[in-house]
Protein backbone atom coordinates (compact mmCIF):
# COMPACT_ATOMS: atom_id res chain seq x y z
CA UNK A 1 0.00 0.00 0.00
CA UNK A 2 1.20 3.21 -0.18
CA UNK A 3 0.08 6.97 -0.12
CA UNK A 4 -0.13 10.01 -2.09
CA UNK A 5 0.24 13.82 -2.12
CA UNK A 6 0.12 16.75 -4.47
CA UNK A 7 -0.06 19.92 -4.41
CA UNK A 8 -0.56 22.88 -7.06
CA UNK A 9 0.30 26.80 -7.05
CA UNK A 10 1.53 26.81 -3.61
CA UNK A 11 4.59 28.38 -2.34
CA UNK A 12 6.82 25.85 -0.55
CA UNK A 13 4.73 23.05 -2.11
CA UNK A 14 7.64 20.62 -1.00
CA UNK A 15 7.11 21.46 2.78
CA UNK A 16 3.04 20.63 2.07
CA UNK A 17 3.67 17.93 0.83
CA UNK A 18 6.51 16.37 3.48
CA UNK A 19 3.77 17.32 6.11
CA UNK A 20 0.73 15.99 4.13
CA UNK A 21 3.09 12.70 4.06
CA UNK A 22 3.53 12.50 7.26
CA UNK A 23 -0.25 12.70 7.89
CA UNK A 24 -0.07 8.76 5.38
CA UNK A 25 2.55 7.91 6.77
CA UNK A 26 0.18 4.86 8.06
CA UNK A 27 0.10 3.91 4.40
CA UNK A 28 3.57 2.77 3.49
CA UNK A 29 7.16 2.81 5.72
CA UNK A 30 9.80 1.87 3.15
CA UNK A 31 10.42 5.05 2.04
CA UNK A 32 9.48 8.25 0.81
CA UNK A 33 9.72 10.36 -2.09
CA UNK A 34 9.35 14.31 -3.22
CA UNK A 35 9.27 16.06 -6.16
CA UNK A 36 8.86 19.33 -7.05
CA UNK A 37 8.83 22.04 -10.48
CA UNK A 38 11.31 24.39 -9.87
CA UNK A 39 10.51 27.14 -12.34
CA UNK A 40 12.67 24.89 -14.91
CA UNK A 41 12.34 21.29 -14.02
CA UNK A 42 11.68 18.80 -11.82
CA UNK A 43 13.94 17.98 -9.12
CA UNK A 44 13.16 15.09 -6.28
CA UNK A 45 14.59 13.69 -3.40
CA UNK A 46 13.57 10.39 -1.88
CA UNK A 47 15.21 8.17 0.41
CA UNK A 48 14.71 4.80 2.51
CA UNK A 49 12.58 5.30 6.17
CA UNK A 50 9.71 7.39 7.72
CA UNK A 51 9.24 10.44 6.72
CA UNK A 52 10.78 12.15 9.42
CA UNK A 53 13.62 10.22 8.62
CA UNK A 54 13.81 10.27 4.91
CA UNK A 55 13.93 14.06 4.93
CA UNK A 56 15.40 16.94 6.70
CA UNK A 57 15.28 20.95 6.57
CA UNK A 58 18.33 21.46 4.09
CA UNK A 59 16.91 18.65 1.64
CA UNK A 60 13.42 20.45 1.84
CA UNK A 61 14.96 23.91 1.54
CA UNK A 62 16.48 22.81 -1.53
CA UNK A 63 13.09 21.52 -3.19
CA UNK A 64 12.16 24.58 -4.11
CA UNK A 65 8.71 25.60 -6.01
CA UNK A 66 4.75 25.59 -6.05
CA UNK A 67 4.04 22.18 -7.68
CA UNK A 68 4.97 19.24 -6.15
CA UNK A 69 4.21 15.58 -5.78
CA UNK A 70 5.19 13.32 -3.30
CA UNK A 71 4.77 9.27 -1.68
CA UNK A 72 5.39 7.43 0.77
CA UNK A 73 5.76 3.00 0.09
CA UNK A 74 4.65 0.10 1.59
CA UNK A 75 6.00 -2.71 -1.36
CA UNK A 76 3.26 -4.48 -3.01
CA UNK A 77 5.15 -5.15 -6.16
CA UNK A 78 8.84 -4.80 -6.54
CA UNK A 79 11.67 -5.37 -3.45
CA UNK A 80 12.21 -2.52 -0.98
CA UNK A 81 15.24 -0.78 -2.63
CA UNK A 82 15.63 2.75 -2.94
CA UNK A 83 15.79 2.54 -6.83
CA UNK A 84 11.94 1.67 -6.37
CA UNK A 85 10.86 4.25 -4.00
CA UNK A 86 8.75 6.64 -5.60
CA UNK A 87 7.81 9.13 -7.11
CA UNK A 88 9.40 7.07 -10.66
CA UNK A 89 11.34 10.62 -12.24
CA UNK A 90 12.36 10.38 -16.17
CA UNK A 91 13.27 12.84 -18.56
CA UNK A 92 11.45 12.63 -22.09
CA UNK A 93 12.00 15.04 -25.57
CA UNK A 94 12.73 17.54 -23.20
CA UNK A 95 10.14 17.24 -20.77
CA UNK A 96 10.36 15.66 -17.08
CA UNK A 97 8.01 13.61 -15.55
CA UNK A 98 7.54 12.66 -12.07
CA UNK A 99 4.74 9.61 -11.41
CA UNK A 100 3.38 8.14 -8.09
CA UNK A 101 1.13 5.38 -7.90
CA UNK A 102 -0.91 3.48 -5.13
CA UNK A 103 -2.57 0.45 -6.05
CA UNK A 104 -1.39 -2.97 -7.79
CA UNK A 105 -1.80 -3.43 -11.33
CA UNK A 106 -2.53 -7.15 -12.41
CA UNK A 107 -1.71 -6.74 -16.18
CA UNK A 108 2.02 -4.90 -15.37
CA UNK A 109 4.14 -7.77 -15.86
CA UNK A 110 2.76 -8.98 -19.39
CA UNK A 111 2.78 -5.01 -20.63
CA UNK A 112 6.52 -5.20 -19.27
CA UNK A 113 7.57 -7.88 -21.35
CA UNK A 114 5.59 -6.49 -24.29
CA UNK A 115 7.52 -3.19 -23.95
CA UNK A 116 11.00 -4.74 -23.50
CA UNK A 117 10.19 -6.67 -26.81
CA UNK A 118 10.11 -3.14 -27.81
CA UNK A 119 12.99 -2.12 -26.85
CA UNK A 120 11.94 0.12 -23.80
CA UNK A 121 14.41 -0.29 -20.88
CA UNK A 122 13.05 -0.48 -17.09
CA UNK A 123 15.18 1.00 -14.23
CA UNK A 124 13.55 -0.55 -11.58
CA UNK A 125 11.23 -3.44 -10.72
CA UNK A 126 7.94 -1.30 -9.99
CA UNK A 127 4.82 -2.08 -12.01
CA UNK A 128 4.07 1.63 -11.80
CA UNK A 129 7.20 1.87 -14.46
CA UNK A 130 4.86 0.63 -17.02
CA UNK A 131 2.55 3.38 -16.85
CA UNK A 132 5.16 5.79 -17.45
CA UNK A 133 6.62 3.79 -20.16
CA UNK A 134 3.29 4.05 -22.00
CA UNK A 135 2.40 7.85 -21.28
CA UNK A 136 5.73 8.18 -23.10
CA UNK A 137 4.96 5.59 -25.73
CA UNK A 138 1.72 7.76 -26.47
CA UNK A 139 2.72 10.84 -25.85
CA UNK A 140 3.08 12.69 -29.81
CA UNK A 141 -0.79 12.48 -29.21
CA UNK A 142 -0.37 14.84 -26.48
CA UNK A 143 -0.84 14.37 -22.64
CA UNK A 144 -4.50 14.05 -22.03
CA UNK A 145 -4.68 11.05 -24.88
CA UNK A 146 -1.33 9.68 -23.88
CA UNK A 147 -2.98 9.28 -20.34
CA UNK A 148 -6.43 8.05 -21.52
CA UNK A 149 -5.16 5.72 -23.73
CA UNK A 150 -2.50 4.34 -21.20
CA UNK A 151 -5.44 3.82 -18.86
CA UNK A 152 -7.07 1.73 -21.37
CA UNK A 153 -4.33 -0.75 -21.53
CA UNK A 154 -3.41 -1.13 -17.80
CA UNK A 155 -6.25 -2.98 -15.34
CA UNK A 156 -6.13 -3.45 -11.92
CA UNK A 157 -5.79 -0.37 -9.10
CA UNK A 158 -4.28 3.03 -9.75
CA UNK A 159 -4.47 6.38 -8.11
CA UNK A 160 -1.51 8.26 -9.43
CA UNK A 161 -0.37 11.58 -9.58
CA UNK A 162 1.85 12.66 -12.56
CA UNK A 163 3.90 15.75 -12.55
CA UNK A 164 5.04 16.97 -16.41
CA UNK A 165 6.83 19.99 -15.93
CA UNK A 166 4.20 22.86 -14.56
CA UNK A 167 1.32 20.38 -15.04
CA UNK A 168 -0.25 18.45 -11.98
CA UNK A 169 -2.44 15.52 -13.13
CA UNK A 170 -4.28 13.20 -11.24
CA UNK A 171 -5.96 9.89 -12.86
CA UNK A 172 -7.70 6.68 -11.17
CA UNK A 173 -8.86 3.51 -12.14
CA UNK A 174 -12.47 3.27 -13.60
CA UNK A 175 -13.28 0.79 -10.64
CA UNK A 176 -12.20 3.49 -7.87
CA UNK A 177 -9.81 0.26 -6.03
CA UNK A 178 -7.96 3.01 -4.31
CA UNK A 179 -9.36 6.73 -3.07
CA UNK A 180 -8.10 9.67 -4.10
CA UNK A 181 -9.20 13.51 -2.95
CA UNK A 182 -8.89 16.72 -4.39
CA UNK A 183 -8.96 19.81 -1.72
CA UNK A 184 -7.89 23.49 -2.21
CA UNK A 185 -5.09 24.84 -0.21
CA UNK A 186 -4.44 28.59 0.18
CA UNK A 187 -5.79 29.89 -2.98
CA UNK A 188 -3.87 26.76 -4.88
CA UNK A 189 -4.87 22.60 -5.03
CA UNK A 190 -3.85 19.41 -3.17
CA UNK A 191 -4.81 16.06 -3.58
CA UNK A 192 -4.04 13.26 -1.18
CA UNK A 193 -5.00 9.44 -0.59
CA UNK A 194 -6.80 10.51 2.80
CA UNK A 195 -8.46 13.53 3.66
CA UNK A 196 -6.45 13.35 6.83
CA UNK A 197 -3.84 15.11 5.15
CA UNK A 198 -5.92 18.08 4.15
CA UNK A 199 -7.17 18.58 8.32
CA UNK A 200 -2.81 18.66 8.76
CA UNK A 201 -2.02 20.87 5.56
CA UNK A 202 -5.15 23.32 6.65
CA UNK A 203 -7.06 22.48 2.74
CA UNK A 204 -10.69 22.17 2.17
CA UNK A 205 -12.12 18.96 0.72
CA UNK A 206 -13.97 19.43 -2.50
CA UNK A 207 -14.48 16.17 -3.97
CA UNK A 208 -12.95 12.74 -5.21
CA UNK A 209 -11.04 12.34 -8.10
CA UNK A 210 -13.65 10.38 -10.01
CA UNK A 211 -13.48 6.64 -10.61
CA UNK A 212 -11.78 6.87 -14.38
CA UNK A 213 -10.90 10.48 -14.37
CA UNK A 214 -8.33 12.50 -15.48
CA UNK A 215 -7.86 15.92 -13.79
CA UNK A 216 -5.44 18.31 -15.23
CA UNK A 217 -4.67 21.31 -13.01
CA UNK A 218 -2.88 24.33 -14.60
CA UNK A 219 -3.02 27.69 -13.95
CA UNK A 220 -6.14 27.94 -14.90
CA UNK A 221 -7.65 25.12 -12.08
CA UNK A 222 -8.48 21.73 -12.81
CA UNK A 223 -10.11 20.37 -15.74
CA UNK A 224 -11.91 16.63 -16.16
CA UNK A 225 -11.42 14.69 -18.57
CA UNK A 226 -13.39 10.72 -18.65
CA UNK A 227 -12.04 8.24 -20.93
CA UNK A 228 -14.50 5.87 -19.59
CA UNK A 229 -17.63 7.71 -19.73
CA UNK A 230 -18.78 5.16 -22.42
CA UNK A 231 -17.17 2.26 -21.07
CA UNK A 232 -17.79 2.60 -17.32
CA UNK A 233 -16.60 -0.32 -14.99
CA UNK A 234 -18.69 -1.68 -11.91
CA UNK A 235 -17.45 -0.05 -8.88
CA UNK A 236 -14.50 -2.06 -6.28
CA UNK A 237 -13.92 0.36 -3.59
CA UNK A 238 -11.49 -1.90 -1.75
CA UNK A 239 -13.79 -2.47 1.68
CA UNK A 240 -10.41 -2.79 3.97
CA UNK A 241 -9.23 0.52 3.33
CA UNK A 242 -12.31 0.75 6.25
CA UNK A 243 -11.49 -2.39 7.97
CA UNK A 244 -7.83 -1.81 8.80
CA UNK A 245 -5.90 0.21 6.08
CA UNK A 246 -6.75 4.13 6.64
CA UNK A 247 -6.79 6.28 9.15
CA UNK A 248 -10.04 6.69 11.25
CA UNK A 249 -10.20 10.23 11.04
CA UNK A 250 -10.30 10.26 7.43
CA UNK A 251 -13.17 9.93 4.62
CA UNK A 252 -12.57 7.33 2.02
CA UNK A 253 -14.83 6.89 -0.75
CA UNK A 254 -16.50 9.77 0.85
CA UNK A 255 -17.39 8.52 4.05
CA UNK A 256 -15.84 8.02 7.40
CA UNK A 257 -13.82 5.69 8.30
CA UNK A 258 -14.34 5.98 12.50
CA UNK A 259 -18.58 5.43 12.06
CA UNK A 260 -17.91 2.99 9.53
CA UNK A 261 -15.62 1.09 12.10
CA UNK A 262 -17.39 1.72 15.34
CA UNK A 263 -20.36 -0.11 12.71
CA UNK A 264 -18.67 -2.90 12.48
CA UNK A 265 -18.35 -3.39 16.39
CA UNK A 266 -22.38 -2.93 16.84
CA UNK A 267 -22.83 -5.01 14.17
CA UNK A 268 -20.34 -7.61 16.33
CA UNK A 269 -22.69 -7.30 19.01
CA UNK A 270 -25.90 -7.71 17.21
CA UNK A 271 -24.52 -11.10 15.88
CA UNK A 272 -22.76 -12.34 18.15
CA UNK A 273 -23.82 -10.92 21.89
CA UNK A 274 -21.79 -11.70 24.94
CA UNK A 275 -21.27 -11.32 28.09
CA UNK A 276 -18.14 -10.60 29.96
CA UNK A 277 -16.53 -8.32 32.34
CA UNK A 278 -15.86 -5.76 30.01
CA UNK A 279 -14.43 -5.46 26.17
CA UNK A 280 -10.55 -4.35 24.82
CA UNK A 281 -9.42 -4.08 21.85
CA UNK A 282 -6.22 -5.77 20.67
CA UNK A 283 -5.02 -1.29 19.97
CA UNK A 284 -4.80 0.52 17.45
CA UNK A 285 -6.89 -1.94 14.86
CA UNK A 286 -9.63 -2.94 16.99
CA UNK A 287 -10.16 0.21 19.28
CA UNK A 288 -13.00 1.67 17.13
CA UNK A 289 -14.57 -1.52 16.81
CA UNK A 290 -14.35 -2.56 20.38
CA UNK A 291 -16.06 1.08 20.77
CA UNK A 292 -19.30 0.08 19.22
CA UNK A 293 -19.19 -3.15 20.78
CA UNK A 294 -19.20 -1.59 24.32
CA UNK A 295 -21.64 1.36 23.09
CA UNK A 296 -24.07 -1.56 21.37
CA UNK A 297 -23.79 -4.30 24.82
CA UNK A 298 -23.71 -1.66 27.54
CA UNK A 299 -20.05 -3.53 28.58
CA UNK A 300 -17.41 -1.38 29.97
CA UNK A 301 -14.56 -0.30 27.33
CA UNK A 302 -11.35 -0.89 28.83
CA UNK A 303 -7.94 -0.82 27.83
CA UNK A 304 -6.52 -3.88 28.60
CA UNK A 305 -3.48 -3.99 26.52
CA UNK A 306 -1.23 -0.74 26.68
CA UNK A 307 0.87 -0.15 23.30
CA UNK A 308 4.13 1.34 22.90
CA UNK A 309 4.22 4.01 20.41
CA UNK A 310 7.57 4.43 20.09
CA UNK A 311 8.53 0.94 18.62
CA UNK A 312 9.38 2.24 15.01
CA UNK A 313 11.84 -0.14 13.77
CA UNK A 314 14.48 -2.75 15.41
CA UNK A 315 17.32 -4.01 14.09
CA UNK A 316 17.87 -6.64 16.78
CA UNK A 317 14.96 -9.45 16.46
CA UNK A 318 14.66 -11.30 19.88
CA UNK A 319 15.91 -14.88 19.11
CA UNK A 320 13.07 -17.32 19.85
CA UNK A 321 14.15 -17.36 22.96
CA UNK A 322 12.70 -14.20 23.93
CA UNK A 323 9.81 -14.51 21.67
CA UNK A 324 7.18 -13.13 24.23
CA UNK A 325 9.21 -10.05 24.03
CA UNK A 326 8.77 -9.23 20.81
CA UNK A 327 5.05 -9.13 21.06
CA UNK A 328 5.34 -7.08 24.62
CA UNK A 329 7.36 -4.48 22.98
CA UNK A 330 4.22 -3.30 21.07
CA UNK A 331 1.23 -4.93 23.45
CA UNK A 332 1.71 -5.00 27.10
CA UNK A 333 -1.29 -6.38 28.93
CA UNK A 334 -2.34 -4.74 32.22
CA UNK A 335 -2.17 -7.55 34.59
CA UNK A 336 -3.79 -6.13 37.76
CA UNK A 337 -7.31 -5.64 35.56
CA UNK A 338 -7.20 -8.80 33.49
CA UNK A 339 -6.28 -11.44 36.20
CA UNK A 340 -9.41 -13.55 36.87
CA UNK A 341 -11.55 -11.24 34.28
CA UNK A 342 -13.94 -12.93 31.66
CA UNK A 343 -13.24 -10.19 28.70
CA UNK A 344 -14.07 -9.39 24.72
CA UNK A 345 -11.25 -8.86 22.77
CA UNK A 346 -11.59 -7.33 19.60
CA UNK A 347 -9.56 -6.90 16.78
CA UNK A 348 -10.07 -5.90 13.05
CA UNK A 349 -8.58 -8.99 10.93
CA UNK A 350 -6.83 -12.46 11.40
CA UNK A 351 -3.98 -12.87 8.24
CA UNK A 352 -1.33 -15.55 9.31
CA UNK A 353 -2.95 -15.84 13.06
CA UNK A 354 0.72 -15.88 14.45
CA UNK A 355 0.47 -12.04 15.64
CA UNK A 356 -2.64 -12.47 17.31
CA UNK A 357 -1.63 -16.12 18.70
CA UNK A 358 1.47 -14.48 20.59
CA UNK A 359 -1.22 -11.81 21.83
CA UNK A 360 -3.71 -13.89 23.04
CA UNK A 361 -1.59 -15.76 24.63
CA UNK A 362 0.12 -13.07 26.80
CA UNK A 363 -3.39 -11.97 27.81
CA UNK A 364 -3.53 -15.08 28.88
CA UNK A 365 -0.24 -15.12 31.25
CA UNK A 366 -2.10 -12.26 32.61
CA UNK A 367 -4.40 -14.26 34.09
CA UNK A 368 -7.83 -13.70 32.08
CA UNK A 369 -10.00 -16.64 32.87
CA UNK A 370 -12.19 -16.75 29.92
CA UNK A 371 -11.26 -15.05 26.15
CA UNK A 372 -13.73 -14.40 23.55
CA UNK A 373 -12.09 -13.29 20.22
CA UNK A 374 -14.31 -11.03 18.32
CA UNK A 375 -13.14 -9.70 14.72
CA UNK A 376 -14.77 -7.28 12.43
CA UNK A 377 -14.42 -8.44 9.30
CA UNK A 378 -15.38 -12.20 7.95
CA UNK A 379 -12.51 -14.81 7.69
CA UNK A 380 -9.86 -13.67 4.63
CA UNK A 381 -9.21 -16.62 2.52
CA UNK A 382 -8.22 -15.28 -0.40
CA UNK A 383 -4.90 -13.13 -1.17
CA UNK A 384 -5.16 -9.40 -2.80
CA UNK A 385 -4.25 -8.36 -6.33
CA UNK A 386 -5.21 -4.85 -5.70
CA UNK A 387 -2.75 -2.94 -3.47
CA UNK A 388 -3.11 -4.66 -0.18
CA UNK A 389 -0.31 -7.34 0.84
CA UNK A 390 -1.84 -9.82 1.75
CA UNK A 391 0.02 -13.33 1.40
CA UNK A 392 -0.49 -16.03 -0.69
CA UNK A 393 -3.98 -17.49 -0.26
CA UNK A 394 -1.77 -20.64 1.81
CA UNK A 395 -0.65 -18.54 4.05
CA UNK A 396 -3.87 -16.96 5.26
CA UNK A 397 -4.42 -19.14 8.34
CA UNK A 398 -8.64 -18.67 7.12
CA UNK A 399 -8.14 -19.83 3.90
CA UNK A 400 -6.94 -23.52 5.04
CA UNK A 401 -8.29 -23.61 8.73
CA UNK A 402 -12.09 -23.93 9.50
CA UNK A 403 -13.49 -21.25 12.67
CA UNK A 404 -13.07 -23.82 14.94
CA UNK A 405 -10.13 -25.16 14.23
CA UNK A 406 -8.23 -21.61 14.39
CA UNK A 407 -9.79 -21.07 17.75
CA UNK A 408 -8.28 -24.54 19.00
CA UNK A 409 -4.70 -22.98 17.31
CA UNK A 410 -5.58 -19.25 19.15
CA UNK A 411 -6.66 -21.58 22.67
CA UNK A 412 -9.44 -19.29 23.06
CA UNK A 413 -12.83 -19.58 24.34
CA UNK A 414 -14.76 -17.94 21.55
CA UNK A 415 -13.48 -17.36 18.17
CA UNK A 416 -16.33 -14.95 16.19
CA UNK A 417 -15.73 -13.43 12.70
CA UNK A 418 -18.26 -10.32 11.89
CA UNK A 419 -20.65 -11.87 9.04
CA UNK A 420 -19.95 -10.46 5.01
CA UNK A 421 -23.33 -8.94 5.68
CA UNK A 422 -22.37 -7.48 8.88
CA UNK A 423 -19.83 -5.92 7.20
CA UNK A 424 -21.62 -4.75 4.17
CA UNK A 425 -24.47 -3.17 6.37
CA UNK A 426 -21.25 -1.29 7.94
CA UNK A 427 -20.52 0.59 4.77
CA UNK A 428 -24.19 1.42 4.32
CA UNK A 429 -24.45 3.03 0.84
CA UNK A 430 -21.69 1.90 -0.49
CA UNK A 431 -22.62 -2.06 -0.12
CA UNK A 432 -23.08 -2.32 -3.83
CA UNK A 433 -19.91 -0.58 -4.75
CA UNK A 434 -17.39 -2.49 -2.52
CA UNK A 435 -14.32 -4.86 -3.93
CA UNK A 436 -14.88 -8.09 -1.34
CA UNK A 437 -12.96 -10.88 -3.29
CA UNK A 438 -10.02 -11.18 -0.34
CA UNK A 439 -13.62 -12.46 1.48
CA UNK A 440 -15.34 -14.29 -1.60
CA UNK A 441 -12.51 -14.82 -4.36
CA UNK A 442 -14.66 -13.35 -6.54
CA UNK A 443 -12.62 -11.18 -8.60
CA UNK A 444 -13.56 -8.09 -10.07
CA UNK A 445 -10.82 -8.44 -12.36
CA UNK A 446 -9.04 -10.85 -14.21
CA UNK A 447 -6.31 -11.93 -12.08
CA UNK A 448 -3.09 -14.10 -11.91
CA UNK A 449 -2.72 -16.38 -8.97
CA UNK A 450 0.86 -16.96 -10.24
CA UNK A 451 2.03 -13.48 -9.60
CA UNK A 452 4.58 -12.80 -6.29
CA UNK A 453 5.60 -9.01 -5.70
CA UNK A 454 8.92 -10.32 -6.75
CA UNK A 455 7.72 -11.52 -10.34
CA UNK A 456 10.08 -8.73 -11.56
CA UNK A 457 13.42 -9.39 -9.79
CA UNK A 458 15.95 -10.89 -11.36
P1 LIG B 1 -1.94 -12.13 12.42
O1 LIG B 1 -2.39 -12.58 13.77
O2 LIG B 1 -0.49 -12.48 12.19
O3 LIG B 1 -2.86 -12.62 11.37
O4 LIG B 1 -1.99 -10.54 12.41
C1 LIG B 1 -3.21 -9.91 12.66
C2 LIG B 1 -2.94 -8.44 12.80
O5 LIG B 1 -2.39 -7.94 11.57
C3 LIG B 1 -4.20 -7.64 13.07
O6 LIG B 1 -3.99 -6.90 14.25
C4 LIG B 1 -4.36 -6.71 11.89
O7 LIG B 1 -4.71 -5.42 12.30
C5 LIG B 1 -3.00 -6.69 11.24
N1 LIG B 1 -3.07 -6.56 9.76
C6 LIG B 1 -4.12 -6.75 8.96
N2 LIG B 1 -3.79 -6.55 7.66
C7 LIG B 1 -2.50 -6.21 7.63
C8 LIG B 1 -1.58 -5.86 6.60
N3 LIG B 1 -1.95 -5.82 5.30
N4 LIG B 1 -0.33 -5.56 6.97
C9 LIG B 1 0.06 -5.61 8.26
N5 LIG B 1 -0.76 -5.94 9.28
C10 LIG B 1 -2.03 -6.23 8.98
Amino acid sequence: MCGLVGIYGVPEAAKYTYFGLFALQHRGQEGAGIAVFNGKRIVEYKNLGLVSEAFNEKILQELAGDIAVGHVRYSTTGASVLQNVQPFCVKYSKKTLALAHNGNLVNAYALRCELEEEGHIFQTTLDSEVIIHLIVKYLKEGLVYAIAKTMKRIKGAYSVLLLCDDLLVAFRDPWGFRPLALGILNGGYALASETCAFDLLGAEYLRDVAPGEILVIDSNGPKSFLPFEEDPQPLSHCIFEFVYFARPDSFVFQKNVYLVRKNLGYNLFKECPLSADFVMPLPDSGTYAALGYSQASGLPLEFGVIRNHYIGRTFIQPSEKLRDLSVKMKLNPVKEFIRGKEVIVVDDSLVRGTTSKNRIRSIRLAGAKKIHFLISCPPLRYPCFFGIDFPQARELIASKHSVEEIRKFLDIDTLYYLSLEGLLDSVGELRDKVCLACFTGNYPLEVDFSFRKDITEI
